[in-house]
C-alpha cells in the first residue's frame, strides 16, 4: 500500500464519524459508565460523557486534517543552504488503537531538502496531525516519514519516536520505566550512514 494511500485511508474514517451524532457517541460513554459498576445518573458523572465527548474531540483531532495540505507551502529561496533540517523531540500525545489508552511522547524528524523546505513548525503540525489519531507507534513512525517524503521530496528523511505507552504502563505487564523507540529513514538518511549518524547525534538528549 503506498503511504498516499495509506493517509486517505485515515481520512474515511472521518466519514464513520459524521455518520455517528455528539449525542449517541455520550450515550456509550453513559452505557460504559454503568457498565463498569457506577451509577451514570449521579450528580458527579451526570456532565461526564459531555466532557468526555469533548476531550475526544481534542485527542482525535487529527482525522480532520490533511497532512498534504500542511505541508503544500514550500519555501525556495534557500541562499544555497545544504545541509540537514532537524527538529528534535517534538512533544506529543497520542493513544493507542488497541486501549485507547494515552501514548506520552516525542518525535525527531530531520530532512536533508531538495532545493525547497518547509516552514518548521509544519513539521510539528504533521507529528500532532498522525498523533492526534487511534495509533500504533509503528504506524504514527511510516505515516510521518511517508508524509514528509511524498510531499517535500526530499534528499532524505528519518523520523525518531520515543514514547510511553500507559497500556503497558498502567495494565498488562505493568512495566512503568520502560520507553518504546521506533526509527525510519528513507532516501540518503537510509544509504548514507554518515549523514544518518549525524541526525542522530543532533537528537540525543
Ligand atoms: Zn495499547
Amino acid at each position: 500500500m503506498s503511504s498516499y494511500s495509506s493517509i486517505t485511508k485515515a481520512f474515511k474514517r472521518d466519514d464513520v464519524k459524521k455518520k455517528v451524532t455528539a449525542e449517541e457517541a455520550e450515550k456509550a460513554v453513559e452505557t460504559i459508565i454503568a457498565w463498569i459498576g457506577d451509577d451514570p445518573k449521579r450528580e458527579g458523572l451526570l456532565e461526564t460523557p459531555k466532557r468526555v465527548i469533548k476531550s475526544f474531540n481534542e485527542h482525535f483531532a487529527g482525522y480532520k486534517e490533511n497532512p498534504s495540505e500542511i505541508l503544500s507551502k514550500t519555501f525556495k529561496e534557500i541562499q544555497g543552504y545544504d545541509d540537514i533540517v532537524v527538529l528534535k523531540k517534538i512533544d506529543f500525545e497520542s493513544h493507542c488503537e488497541h486501549h485507547m489508552l494515552p501514548i506520552i511522547g516525542n518525535a525527531s524528524v530531520g530532512y536533508l531538502p531538495n532545493k525547497s523546505i518547509v516552514g518548521i513548525s509544519k513539521l510539528a503540525r504533521i507529528v500532532n496531525t498522525f498523533a492526534k489519531r487511534l495509533q500504533t507507534q509503528e504506524i504514527m513512525t511510516s505515516q510521518i516519514i511517508n508524509a514528509i517524503h511524498d510531499n517535500l521530496n526530499p534528499i532524505g528523511v528519518g523520523v525518531v519516536i520515543e514514547a510511553d505507552h500507559h497500556c503497558m504502563k498502567t495494565r498488562g505487564v505493568h512495566k512503568k520505566n520502560s520507553m518504546m523507540v521506533t526509527s525510519q529513514f528513507k532516501g540518503s538518511f537510509s544509504t548514507d550512514e554518515k549523514l544518518r549518524n549525524r541526525f542522530l547525534d543532533f537528537i540525543k538528549d
